[in-house]
């Protein structure tokens, strides 16, 4: 789809005056604060808009033989516009949409906080050394048909936004627009390929591979990765109070050695061998083979953050040398 263009200025008032009804998360604030509002209200990462760390999901008393259910009512001032990158716009659209959205049981919190924003997905002028996001199906400009797409663009913002959800009026430059297609196209021809298409059935198969424990050895399964990725979805649901309270869920972390303890005190995930291989087939064996997308969309978050240098991208590219063996 050929895009228009729009002024630093058009977007930036634009932006000033659906204030409130914007919000940023931390990392495009980052990349691009020059260019946007810097008091734009900012999120550490897009899940946690609709997917709250933590909350109450309902309430409950027992009024006499009867229980009564109250749902938790949503804020009023819920925003309208999420502005993010396209690694964290993919992560909503093909893993947590998918995952929170079904059509049999959708949670409902989330779908309907998830109906009402639109995302703005600015694409990447700069590749960070973290990132891997060709890899896995991803690229700086990754979009998507129901959101928006800004890339900054010789002075000006190049726009995608086939269905006018922003009233921006803009201009057309069929020349400008090819070039910056062809930048695209050119850009991506220097990114490391995507992986192979049958990794996730041959990891599959590689379930009780050795190399597993030489990979997992220094992480001290502290579950910051976890949080802080824009993919991982992973809660409990507790209750607090016996005749009245609260039903809460809470996000929790496949990387605590207490995830998977059970009642009868048997852990099947008793070491970190374990945690770190179920951590890396959800994301790159399980998920796709039932969603055809790969559960990681290649950020390189949990690289930058890792306290002891724990590298999925490096396990991932041990693991296709070993499963291609
Ligand atoms: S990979 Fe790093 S951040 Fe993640 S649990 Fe292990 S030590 Fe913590
Ligand atoms: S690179 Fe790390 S933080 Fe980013 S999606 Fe993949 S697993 Fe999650």
């Amino acid at each position: 789809m050929k895009g228009k263009f729009v002024t630093h200025e058009q977007v930036f008032t634009w932006m000033e005056r659906e204030r409130g009804l914007v919000v940023i998360t931390e990392r495009a604030q980052k990349k691009y604060h020059h260019l946007l509002p810097s008091h734009l209200i900012t999120v550490k990462t897009a899940k946690e808009l609709f997917f709250s760390p933590w909350e109450a999901v309902y309430r409950y008393t027992l009024q006499g033989k009867t229980w009564v259910i109250e749902e938790k009512v949503e804020h009023s001032s819920f925003p309208s516009f999420l502005v993010l990158l396209p690694c964290e716009a993919k992560a909503i659209l093909e893993v947590t949409d998918v995952n929170f959205m079904t059509e049999d049981t959708p949670d409902l919190g989330y779908a309907r906080r998830r109906r009402g924003v639109t995302l703005i997905i600015v694409g990447c002028e700069r590749i960070e050394q973290t990132c891997f996001c060709s890899l896995v199906g991803c690229s700086p400009f990754w979009r998507h048909r129901e959101s928006v797409f800004l890339f900054p663009w010789k002075g000006h913002f190049y726009l995608e936004d086939g269905e006018e959800k922003l009233s921006l009026s803009p201009f057309e430059d069929p020349q400008k627009a090819q070039a910056v297609e062809t930048f695209f196209a050119e850009t991506i021809c220097t990114l490391p390929l995507p992986l192979p298409a049958n990794f996730p059935e041959k990891l599959y198969a590689h379930f009780d591979d050795p190399l597993w424990q030489k990979m997992a050895w220094h992480c001290v399964n502290c579950g910051a990765c976890t949080y802080l990725c824009p993919t991982c979805y992973c809660f409990d649901l507790s209750v607090d109070g016996k005749l009245r309270g609260l039903t809460l869920h809470t996000w929790d972390s496949c990387m605590f050695p207490k995830f998977t303890l059970h009642a009868s005190s048997h852990n099947p995930r008793p070491t970190g061998k374990e945690r770190v291989r179920q951590r890396v087939m959800h994301k790159f064996s399980y998920f796709p083979l039932r969603n055809k997308y790969y559960g990681c969309v290649g950020c390189g978050v949990c690289r930058e953050i890792c306290p002891v240098n724990w590298d999925i991208k490096e396990v991932v590219e041990g693991m296709v040398r070993q499963v291609e063996r």
